[in-house]
């Protein structure tokens, strides 16, 4: 029997797989797909998920495919080989003050690869051209049927499924969980072509460029390697809905070069990929012995790059609780938390993206009317800074102790660093035995108690808390197991001397007693 089934090896089931074989689970995953997937799709990760990689210890091989500094941009133009309206920097000039991490512009398929290349097959296993047909749910497992390419068919008995099965997720289907929300928000076609337009347009290198002028009004094109591949996304009239067949190739070829403004421009069409616009969340993450995490759970609107981060997150919350339950150090109940937790943080990005498509619509009224000052305002605060959105989002639930602090009012654009129980815990540099790291460098597969002292009082409160709970215990003081490089650890971390702070394997606080008086 194996611990957990994964349904779906897209971007999340892989990242579920990394995490399990991170924990020591017994996983298999299993996907219908032949081939891995080619289509860049998603081609940015933010900072939490980059965080997340990092601590997997994928992040040097994320950071090889980075765009240059010049490239991490938004452009607005008149046309691709036109005037320049506006340009706005996706670096964030704090974001290094928070996190070890910055955002990465990494396409979805070479981390599809990479994950899958980390993936080793003593733990979790990886089946291809297998799908998910049926499963039944016992007292105490799940027996799914499944089905290869072949026809034939055969059982797996998993103690819990895991559904990453995608935007149309067959097994939240199978167990009728409702969604809520709008899927019909237009039909989309994603051309990913290789091209090479720069000995005729201007090289502004930059992830992407919005057309503005007349001739391509609301053009986007998306650079994926910085040079020579591209990602160009069109949506379809309902007349060509009605037929996938008239969206051919000529015309793809015919819409590409009219944007580039090159008529002769050599294009090798690379994959063609359609798409439906959903904003959509399942009313529930959870049924019984199965969960739903990524575009299974939710869809958001694109317009913030935010799906992608959000499926990842769901499995970085879900994988050690059900490690610690398979485990036997918690028991079933938390598993409650994963939906209690995910489902307003995901409802949170769903909102934002929207109203981030809402800016993206006001810009356009914006060049419409002529309005230069208002167009470039309106372009410098839609979408780029999302610090507080990506990493400010904190935890309510039976998994998080409040210690009576009243919580901070973090908003999409900012990111106030602070430990109160439910939040991501900041980002602190530490110097140790293996050189500088960061405090996000220790949450990975185990509850963390953060003190400066030895912990042995605080080990034994909280043992006798909860005797279940297994820690381990980090020092930060000068004879500690690290050193507090900028001397930030009980300011940013709001305890007083004696204090402690007790972080989840997700990197969020547990719990926390300011000062050394509750003892
Ligand atoms: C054109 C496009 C551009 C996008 N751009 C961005 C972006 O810029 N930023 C961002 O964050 N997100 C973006 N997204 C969204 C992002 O691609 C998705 O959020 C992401 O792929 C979700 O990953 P997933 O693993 O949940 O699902 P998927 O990637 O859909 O993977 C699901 C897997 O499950 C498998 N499967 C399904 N049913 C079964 C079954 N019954 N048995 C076995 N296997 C099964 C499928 O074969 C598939 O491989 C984009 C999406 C598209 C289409």
């Amino acid at each position: 029997m194996y611990d957990v089934l994964v349904v779906g090896a897209g971007p999340v089931g892989l990242t579920a797989g990394l995490l399990f074989q991170r924990m020591g689970i017994n996983a298999i995953l299993v996907d219908r797909r032949s081939t891995m997937n080619r289509h860049p799709k998603a081609r940015n990760l933010n900072v939490r998920s980059v965080e997340i990689f990092r601590a997997l210890g994928i992040e040097a091989a994320i950071r090889k495919w980075d765009f240059p500094r010049e490239a991490r941009r938004i452009m607005w133009l008149e046309s691709f080989c036109g005037e320049e309206l506006a340009k706005v920097s996706l670096d964030n000039e704090l974001a290094p003050c928070y996190s070890p991490c910055e955002p990465s512009f990494l396409s979805q398929a070479l981390l599809e690869d990479l994950l899958r290349n980390s993936i080793e097959e003593d733990h979790v296993s990886i089946q291809y051209r297998t799908e998910l047909i049926d499963f039944v749910e016992e007292k105490e497992s799940i027996i799914a049927t499944l089905q290869k390419e072949t026809g034939e068919t055969f059982q797996v008995h998993a103690k819990y499924l895991l559904a990453a099965d995608g935007a149309r997720s067959p097994v939240r289907k199978l167990l009728d969980i409702p969604v809520i929300g709008r899927e019909d928000l237009g039909r989309f076609v994603s051309i990913y072509f290789r091209a090479d337009p720069y000995p005729i347009a201007p090289y502004r290198p930059s992830a992407a460029y919005f057309m503005l002028g007349e001739a391509s009004f609301g053009r986007f094109i998306q650079s994926v390697n910085c040079k020579d591949e591209w990602l160009m996304g069109i949506k379809l009239s309902t007349e060509m809905e009605q037929n996938d067949s008239d969206f051919h190739t000529d015309y793809c070829l015919q819409f590409i070069r009219e944007t580039f403004e090159i008529p002769d421009l050599k294009i090798e069409i690379l994959d063609i990929e359609f798409w439906h616009m959903c904003v959509q969340i399942a009313q529930n993450f959870r049924k019984g012995r199965v969960f739903l995490a990524g575009d299974a759970a939710h869809l958001l609107s694109p317009a913030g790059g935010f799906g992608l981060q959000t499926g990842i997150q769901d499995v970085h919350n879900l994988c050690w609780k059900l490690a610690s339950v398979i485990k036997g150090q918690l028991s079933e109940e938390i598993l409650d938390t994963y939906h209690e937790e995910r489902f307003p943080t995901v409802q949170s990005n769903i909102d934002w993206s929207r109203s981030n498509a809402k800016g993206y619509s006001a810009i356009i009224q914006a060049r419409k009317s002529g309005d230069r000052k208002k167009l470039q305002d309106l372009i410098s605060s839609t979408v780029l800074n999302s610090i507080g959105q990506d990493i400010g989002f904190s935890y309510q639930s039976g998994l998080v102790v409040p210690d009576g602090t009243e919580s901070l009012a973090i908003t999409a654009t900012q990111y106030l660093p602070n430990a109160r129980p439910g939040s991501r815990a900041p980002h602190l540099w530490l110097q140790g035995p293996e050189g500088v790291i960061s405090t996000i460098d220790l949450f990975v597969d185990s509850f963390t108690l953060l003190t400066d002292s030895d912990g042995k009082s605080w080990s034994k409160e909280l043992l006798s808390m909860n005797p279940a709970l297994s820690f381990r215990c980090v020092s930060i003081h000068e004879n500690g197991h690290y050193k507090d490089v900028n001397n930030d650890f009980h300011a940013l971390y709001g305890i007083g001397r004696g204090g402690a702070v007790l972080v989840r394997p997700d990197g969020h606080v547990y719990w926390r007693a300011v000062n050394s008086t509750l003892l």
